[in-house]
């Protein structure tokens, strides 16, 4: 549930310097979908908005990090992986990507990146007690950036295999339609041999559900967030190219390797978002 119904006056909230609590953001945005606590009015209106068109939304959050949780469990404990480069980080929540990973390997390393002032304020003091685990102002979209990084280059050994996440993050990206495909190109090319790419995206079933994706992707885009691109499973087969897709392959992060059998159908949010994890040959 909401913890306050949109027009009801806003809980007392602390807002860190440099912030602006009048501009939502997508960090912001999807803590609230996720039930946290670090969001403002101001985002939790963007939420409402989408709840209204689609009241089952909140399942594109919690299958999208449900999918990343079993996504890094796999690589932690089948591919013997201990380096991962989480892009788009987001907020810190229950199960954080060094948290999933270390439990497999404690000695595994873990770089975040991120570019929201208060994810970095929150990661940063999350991670202060965690040699292991890095935090870094950079934009996403620009692999050189996030790879070239100081912090990165000397956290991350890249003649041995990586772990890329972009979960969540590239229906985020603002421009050229194709050009998310060019960004993971570039990304898959950065990596050695053997790495591991996890990628989620909101998806465009092409179905019966394909409304709902519209109108959803209308409320986020429209909104004081303003991104929030559903694309098909063609389009985001692209984002994969090059790679060999781990079974089953692309699919909707619901049906990734769920931890049991879905008793209850799939609600109209589960067909819209999809993943899948591919290695780099
Ligand atoms: N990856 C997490 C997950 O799947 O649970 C969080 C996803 S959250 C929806 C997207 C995150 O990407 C936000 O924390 C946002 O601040 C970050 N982000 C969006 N655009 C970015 C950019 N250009 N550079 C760095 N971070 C960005």
């Amino acid at each position: 549930m909401p913890d306050s119904a949109p027009g009801a006056s806003a809980p007392k909230e602390t807002v860190p310097v440099g912030v602006d609590p009048t501009r939502a953001s997508i960090a912001r945005v999807y803590d609230a979908f996720l039930n946290g606590k670090d969001n403002y009015e101001i985002d939790r209106q963007v939420m409402y908005g989408v709840l209204k068109v689609a009241p089952e939304a909140r399942d594109l959050a919690t299958e999208n990090r449900n999918f990343l949780i079993r996504a890094c469990r796999f690589i932690a404990a089948e591919t013997g992986i201990d380096q991962y480069l989480d892009c788009g980080s987001g907020l810190p929540t229950a199960e954080n990507t060094h948290q999933v990973v270390q439990r497999f390997n404690p000695e595994a390393t873990v770089v975040y990146v991120d570019n929201d002032p208060v994810v970095l304020a929150h990661g940063r003091a999350l991670l202060e007690e965690d040699e292991r685990s890095h935090l870094i102002s950079a934009d996403i979209f620009k692999p050189h950036e996030v790879i070239e990084h100081e912090l990165v280059q000397k956290t991350i050994d890249f003649t041995r295999p990586v772990a890329l996440l972009q979960c969540g993050t590239l229906h985020h990206y603002n421009g050229p339609r194709a050009a998310p495909a060019e960004i993971m190109r570039e990304y898959i090319s950065l990596l050695p041999s053997g790495s591991y790419v996890v990628i989620s995206h909101f998806l465009d079933p092409e179905d019966e559900h394909s409304e709902v994706a519209r109108k959803m992707e209308d409320v986020f885009v429209h909104s004081p967030m303003g991104s929030g691109t559903f694309r098909t499973s063609t389009e985001l087969a692209e984002l994969f190219d090059g790679l060999e897709l781990v079974p089953p392959g692309l699919t909707r992060c619901a049906d990734w390797w769920p931890d049991g059998p879905h008793l209850k159908p799939l609600s109209q949010a589960q067909y819209c978002t999809a993943g899948a994890v591919g290695r780099k040959p």
